[in-house]
């Protein structure tokens, strides 16, 4: 496996900036003007897109972006899974409108049918048959992680190092040394020490797992079928069906968060692997962009719940900590409903995954060509290359394979060549409008970036 040559990935990342520079005069002076904003952008990890400065947008459909100099991109990043719908769906928009428009009551705070349809179809996708609403998967992670606790009077969360669940302060936790969860370099102001709230496993370690459970003060595992947000870990064969058991066994919930495994097909991983959580984690894709978020949880769950509301322990109807005033709105439900019903459909995510599969082989070709001493999973309509052979087994294993300059280098590149793919790694995803030419475009290009490194 040929060492990667450093001095030249440096002079590749000096060709490739001044490209990017000279090709985007009107991004640039954008964010030069952006001084009202907090790090110059609306949202400060937008600053994590490679080139000094983010491209700027001016529309988008599809899987195609129009940045403000005139370049258009096909977009394989889309808005981070927000857009896994392909951006503004007709049928989404269409029923946007017609809600803000001809029907109007855009917030109200009273339930419309289009909830109880979007209630029913989670239910038929992913199995659970009780749901709540949010605005995003955050704030169901934050509010079902309340719910655990009270369901089951304990006070942790499980997680695994360098998981991503938004920011819910109880998740931002790695394995200490000393086996106690201790914070993930970067977290943010901790409000108490991790140790508190947090139990800290490792990914595809059973025991691990278990031996965190033992102390018996655990509520919910929470975890996503597959590690997305450190590149893809799959788990092995056996570690989730390991994972239902030992939670049964130490009386803790398990609490699947889909927000990204959604892409394993139409009903989730959840569907495809048979798998049996206890409570239920959705956000970001299924309102086709508009802010939504769902969780759903067992009738057991429910039921133990509702035993603390009906005592008068607990309120989940006004200031208890459960819940949003936007929450379940009739604008975000009606492009829930739209969305599930007309674009992320059956036949929408054999195209996908079909997609993501070849993705996946051009990508192992080329890395095979040139012997790259990097790796690619795939998960249903998802797909990602991390800079490590082999694949990582853990979250741990996958956090050292980061490499800001190869980072850097790839974005740019592909950027360069029309190729935008998600800033925080190296993840791909295919949307219903994605096409085999897209995909081959992406093939080639990557065969062109690696090749000027390993070649
Ligand atoms: N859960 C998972 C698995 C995620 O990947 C993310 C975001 N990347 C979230 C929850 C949080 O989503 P949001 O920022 O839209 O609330």
């Amino acid at each position: 496996m040929p060492p990667i040559d450093r001095s030249r990935l440096t002079d590749l990342i000096a060709a490739e900036q001044q490209v990017y520079t000279a090709a985007h005069p009107r991004s640039r002076e954008l964010f030069a003007q952006g001084s009202n904003l907090f790090g110059r952008v609306p949202m400060t990890w937008m600053n994590k897109w490679t080139g000094g400065f983010p491209l700027y947008l001016d529309h988008a459909r599809g899987n195609r972006i129009s940045d403000v100099d005139g370049h258009t991109y096909v977009d394989f990043a889309l808005g981070d899974t927000g857009a896994f719908a392909g951006h503004s769906p007709r049928p989404t928009v269409e029923a946007v409108a017609r809600r803000m428009g001809d029907l109007g009551g855009i917030t109200t705070m009273l339930p419309s049918a289009d909830a109880q349809w979007v209630g029913a179809e989670l239910t038929a996708r992913f199995t659970m048959p009780l749901w709540s609403f949010t605005l995003s998967a955050t704030d169901a992670n934050r509010w079902a992680v309340r719910l655990a606790r009270l369901a089951t009077g304990k006070p942790k969360i499980l997680v695994f190092g360098y998981c991503y669940h938004g920011s819910v302060d109880e998740t931002f936790a790695i394995p200490g040394p000393d086996g106690k969860a201790q914070s993930r370099p970067g977290n943010v102001a901790p409000p108490v020490p991790l140790d508190l709230t947090t139990r800290a496993a490792t990914w595809n370690d059973l025991a691990s797992v278990e031996r965190e459970l033992a102390h018996g003060d655990v509520a919910a595992i929470l975890t996503e079928p597959a590690l997305t947000n450190i590149g893809i870990v799959l788990p092995e064969p056996g570690f989730m069906e390991g994972l239902r058991e030992l939670a049964t066994r130490y009386r803790a919930l398990l609490m699947i968060d889909e927000t990204h495994t959604f892409s394993a097909g139409w009903g989730g991983a959840t569907a495809t692997w048979n798998l049996e959580p206890d409570i239920f984690v959705i956000g970001k894709s299924i309102g086709g962009g508009i802010p939504c978020g769902a969780y759903g949880i067992t009738t057991e769950v429910a039921a133990s719940i509702t035993s603390h509301t009906d005592a008068g322990d607990a309120d989940i109807v006004d200031v208890g900590g459960v819940g949003g005033t936007l929450a379940g709105n009739a604008l975000s439900t009606a492009a829930m409903r739209a969305t599930l019903g007309e674009v992320l459909t059956h036949a929408a995510f054999e195209h996908m995954i079909d997609l993501a599969t070849a993705f996946t082989e051009g990508v192992q070709a080329t890395l095979d060509e040139f012997d790259v001493p990097w790796s690619v999973s795939q998960l249903g309509a998802r797909s990602e290359y991390r800079f490590a052979r082999p694949a990582p087994r853990t979250g741990e294993e996958a956090a050292v394979a980061h490499d800001d300059d190869l980072d850097a280098y790839m974005h740019l590149a592909m950027c360069n060549r029309g190729i935008l793919m998600t800033p925080f790694h190296n993840m791909a995803l295919m949307c219903p409008e994605t096409t085999r030419a897209d995909v081959d475009r992406h093939t080639d290009t990557f065969r062109e970036v690696v090749g000027a490194l390993y070649g």
